[in-house]
């Protein structure tokens, strides 16, 4: 039967690793609004300290600058750990590949450690990119994927897919409450302009009167999530006992050129469409079965996507009038 309510989080204190980042900042912020102390590690690889600079004040928020793939020490209970540090754009980790890797790997055994010493809730920030270009359409959970480990994108997909294994076995040997989310595309606020990801640089774009660079025809989809939703689908996950993987996206599937004609439309720009190559091994298709996570977790996307490119133009207007 399906849950009509998502599971209640009663979490006191809580690791985000990433937590400077643009999934992991938002993370931080609803822990805390809900009553959660907070420690965010970052190395502000790709993430920013200004991302969190507003959270500063709060007593219970704590930001340590650190290297996940070094050492991971947290004084104190802990009772939820939720792993997001990894380069997510394909444009970082084309560019950090090593680390991304290291991260995946040597990072994921340090948040899982971290997690089996304190005896708390883990739960690992996969990715749809785990299903590579999918030829099973929708995604469910137990699709295996297409993944070209010596492709580019292998970095990226495969350091996720050792990480989904690694949560796996420290759930079955060591007892740890391991817990895997496979997020699909998600935008809003605090997005890097640069990052390269199609939503940023289209809005960039648009806002500055410059062409929008869509690869290939554009004909490629994608199904993108508001950040709030997805924000509320992770903490459903961090707040029940289950392993997952549990896809959290918002289904509503689009082209990439119907995203760039959007994008022009909402900000008022006279920009137009220039197409540029698409990457190597470029998905082709990308949306979620979202059933488990609505049957298990009492959870849907429910921001709808003009709602939520208008909420990101927003903000992205008024970042540009007062930079950080
Ligand atoms: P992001 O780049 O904004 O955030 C990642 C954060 O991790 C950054 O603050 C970065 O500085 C930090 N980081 C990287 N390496 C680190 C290290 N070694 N030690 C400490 N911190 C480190 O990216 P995001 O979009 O917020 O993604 C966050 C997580 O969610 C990632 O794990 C990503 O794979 C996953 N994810 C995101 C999306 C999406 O659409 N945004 C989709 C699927 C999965
Ligand atoms: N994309 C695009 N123009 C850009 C950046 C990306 O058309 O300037 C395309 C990209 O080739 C892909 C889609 O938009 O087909 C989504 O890319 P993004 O980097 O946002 O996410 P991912 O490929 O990880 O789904």
């Amino acid at each position: 039967m399906p849950r009509t309510s998502q599971p209640e989080l009663r979490t006191r204190r809580a690791v985000v690793t990433g937590g400077a980042g643009f999934v992991g900042s938002h993370l931080c912020e609803e822990l805390l609004r809900r009553g959660a102390e907070v420690v965010c590690l970052d190395n502000f690889l790709t993430g920013s300290p200004a991302n969190v600079a507003h959270l500063m004040d709060n007593p219970g928020f704590r930001l340590v600058r650190c290297d996940v793939t070094d050492f991971m020490h947290v004084p104190g209970d802990v009772d939820l750990v939720l792993h997001f540090a990894s380069p997510a754009s394909p444009s970082d980790y084309l560019r950090l590949p090593l680390h991304t890797l290291k991260v995946g790997a040597i990072g994921t055994w340090h948040a899982l450690g971290l997690a089996k010493e304190k005896g708390a809730r883990f739960v690992l920030a996969s990715t749809s990119e785990v299903y590579g270009d999918p030829q099973v359409h929708p995604q469910p959970e137990d699709y295996w994927g297409h993944v070209n480990p010596v492709g580019p994108r292998g970095v990226y997909d495969e350091g996720k897919r050792y990480g989904e294994a690694l949560a796996t076995a420290y759930r079955g040997t060591e007892g740890v409450d391991a817990a895997i989310v496979r997020i699909f595309n998600t935008f809003g606020p605090r997005m890097r302009p640069d990052d390269g990801r199609a939503i940023p640089t289209f809005i960039s774009q648009a806002l500055a009167g410059e062409p929008v660079t869509v690869t290939g025809d554009g004909l490629q989809t994608r199904s993108v999530c508001y950040i709030d939703d997805l924000v509320e689908g992770v903490l459903a996950m961090a707040a029940c006992d289950h392993p997952g993987p549990v896809n959290i996206g918002n289904p509503s599937e689009r082209s990439i050129l119907e995203i760039a004609k959007d994008v022009i439309a909402a900000t008022g720009s006279t920009s137009t469409i220039v197409h540029i190559d698409r990457p190597v091994d470029d998905p082709k298709v990308r949306r979620p079965d979202t059933t488990l996570a609505r049957e298990l977790l009492g959870w849907e996307a429910r921001v709808p996507w003009k709602e939520g490119l208008a909420r990101t133009i927003a903000w992205w207007s008024q970042r540009v009038q007062q930079p950080a």
